[in-house]
């Protein structure tokens, strides 16, 4: 029987000594994991041992595309030399010191730099370690900016439908995915909810001007009767992710950043899954030069490597919160792990890697490649739309394309699909029955074809095995 390595010998020899079946049953036994009915893990159990580039190892040594660049987050493939080397490094220096009432050399550096790629309004940083908790800092950031500021009215929030911006308390209390939230719905504080500009699921609109106009009137509507108490407004940059994939008509964003200014709500932009290039520019406000109060990011910045986090902000919110200690104007929030250094300096060497590489300009020869490469299959008869922001995309699997009838749900057609890719080579998840292809930012052309060749097949296998063919 062979042993895996893991660790080194000494380690090995102590804890480690286990085969491949050993830790599938393992896997089963210990471990609960995230958003995932275990009862489909113990199903297609999956233990991954190593990555490179853009390929994931398991412990059988089967090798799969990184079609989802490890959930959103892997920007310059596994284990880049140089990233490694900046943790390695950071390592014989310190690992983590706490930055309550303290900074680091790399978090300074990283705050430096974030400041100066993000928009024109933004001037402090504040970090944490996940997408949820930057959301959460943003809204107790808001929140309390209006106490300060003398107006303790100004409390709730506003969110779209549809919108998703972590799985906390708080950030499921501004999101508004309901197969995911309604469950915790007593435990959740109340947000108002406008409508979201969908333009391929409208229910009786498809002129996508009209959609957006009827949608910032009815933003206007809410703004204009509850501007007095709401603190701020929460939006996924350009593009919801987890609600679907879907994109905002042109104008929209900069639409509901006018309503913000003009009624006095804050406006708290997540570019969690949309920062560092996703979607074409460094920031998906870019696009429409949206200039946030509060902005959110993660994921990416560490090119997926460690779990650092940032809450991006004005000097002016910053200000609301500067006095004397007894003036209980601090903001008193802060996690253990926050600016952790080896994860600002995996951040600071990703970072570097777009500019010396001019990254986001590569990116855009990649999005047109992606483009080219996922027209066919706005033809398949079970593809009712495939929508592309730059490098993340999302292709629908419908029933009846004419109608736009959707497979039954309890069918899961979206998740075989991905278990089919999953058995063709390649790893990715699916939203309902929306495949999520989101490639790390440094794919090559030729790994872009691997994976559309599979996702293709899967697609054609797994349709026609759901209509019975
Ligand atoms: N905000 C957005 C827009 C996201 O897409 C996500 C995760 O997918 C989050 C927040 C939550 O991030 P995390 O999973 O790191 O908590």
């Amino acid at each position: 029987m062979s042993y895996l390595r893991i660790g080194n010998l000494k380690s090995q020899r102590r804890m480690y000594r286990v085969n491949q079946q050993q830790l599938i049953e393992k896997s089963s036994q210990y471990m609960w994991l995230p958003f995932t009915q275990m009862k489909d893990y113990d199903e297609h159990p999956l233990v991954i041992e190593s990555g490179e580039g853009v390929y994931l190892r398991d412990i059988y040594g089967n090798q799969y595309l990184d079609g989802y660049s490890s959930l959103w987050l892997n920007v310059h493939g596994h284990r880049n030399e140089e990233i490694n080397q900046a943790i390695k490094d950071q390592l014989d220096k310190i690992a983590h010191s706490t930055l309550l009432g303290a900074t680091n050399v790399p978090s300074i550096m990283l705050a430096e730099k974030l400041v100066e790629l993000s928009p024109e309004s933004l001037a402090r940083v504040f970090y944490s370690d996940s997408g949820a908790t930057s959301v959460e800092i943003a809204i107790k950031m808001a929140y309390q900016y209006w106490q300060n500021k003398g107006k303790p009215e100004k409390q709730k929030f506003i969110t779209l439908q549809n919108a998703y911006h972590g799985d906390t308390v708080g950030a499921i209390s501004v999101g508004k995915v309901d197969i995911f939230h309604r469950v915790y719905k007593s435990l959740m504080f109340e947000s108002l909810v406008a409508p979201f500009p969908d333009v391929v699921h409208h229910p009786d609109l498809e002129d996508e001007e009209e959609i957006r106009d009827r949608a910032l009137e009815e933003l206007e509507g809410i703004l204009k009767e509850h501007h007095h108490e709401i603190a701020g407004m929460t939006v996924e940059s350009l593009i919801q992710g987890a609600g679907g994939m879907n994109i905002m008509p042109k104008g929209y964003f900069k639409g509901v950043e006018k309503l913000c200014r003009k009624y006095e709500v804050l406006l708290i932009v997540d570019e969690v899954a949309t920062g560092f290039g996703r979607t074409g520019k460094m920031f998906a406000i870019e696009h429409e030069q949206v200039q946030p109060d509060i902005m959110t990011v993660a994921k990416g910045i560490t090119g997926g490597y460690l779990p650092i986090a940032a809450t991006l902000t004005t000097e002016e919110i910053y200000e609301a919160f500067y006095d004397d200690y007894t003036s209980l104007k601090t903001f008193f929030h802060g996690h253990s792990y926050t600016g952790n250094q080896l994860g600002c300096a995996a951040a600071l060497a990703n970072l570097e890697i777009y500019e010396r590489e001019n990254l986001i300009e590569k990116v855009q020869e990649k999005v047109r490649i992606i483009e080219s490469l996922l027209a066919p299959l706005k033809d398949h008869p079970h593809v009712s739309s495939v929508r592309q922001l730059g490098m993340i995309c999302g292709i629908e699997l419908v029933q009846d394309k004419a109608s736009k009838k959707p497979f039954l749900w309890e069918d899961r057609v979206g998740y075989r699909t991905t278990i089919k890719m999953r058995e063709l080579g390649m790893l990715t998840r699916p939203i309902g029955d929306t495949i999520v292809f989101m490639p790390p930012l440094a794919t090559t052309e030729e790994e872009l074809e691997k994976m559309v060749r599979i996702m293709e097949e899967a697609i054609e296998i797994t349709t026609k095995e759901a209509i019975g063919v």
